[in-house]
């Protein structure tokens, strides 16, 4: 059972469209596991992402990004990933003057570092989701790993 099928069973439950003395106790317990299984903030945060992977990545495909592009050659990965670098270098020069931090014209209510910052982040999610990398599952992962690190990871700097 996947996490819809368990949020399709539940929601019939508390409608009262599925008999709950007649579901069997073994199908029930399952629903559960998957449930809780997918409630940890997370769980939630990796389901949320991924699934904003995939919508985003569905829009560029709906606005002819991907028409010639291939999920498996090197050269357009790379060129991929040096727009992701372009976005994260945008956002280094939108810090560099000191003074008031410049405003975004495209979002108004935004800087431009945040604008930046929104552009590399949402270039990775189309990323992940066009090489069906689990994006949300490695960064729970990394994040896991990342505290059993020594202090400063062990570095002085
Ligand atoms: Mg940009």
């Amino acid at each position: 059972m996947n996490l819809d099928q368990a949020i399709t069973l539940a929601r019939k439950l508390l409608a009262g469209e599925a008999d709950f003395n007649k579901l069997e106790v073994p199908l029930m317990q399952e629903a559960y596991d998957v449930l809780a299984a997918n409630h940890s903030p997370e769980a939630r945060f990796t389901n949320a992402i991924d699934a904003v992977a995939a919508d985003v990545h569905r829009a560029n495909v709906e606005k002819g990004f991907f028409a010639d592009r291939d999920s498996n050659h090197a050269n357009d990965l790379i060129a991929m990933l040096g727009l992701i670098m372009r976005e994260a270098s945008e956002a280094m020069e939108s810090v560099r003057e000191p003074g008031a931090p410049p405003m975004s014209d495209k979002i108004p209510d935004f800087t431009n570092e945040e604008e930046e910052l929104a552009d590399t982040i949402i270039r990775c999610l189309d990323y992940c989701d066009f090489r069906q990398l689990r994006i949300g599952a490695a960064i729970s992962a990394k994040r896991a790993f990342n505290k059993t690190r020594p202090h400063k990871h062990g570095k002085r700097a």
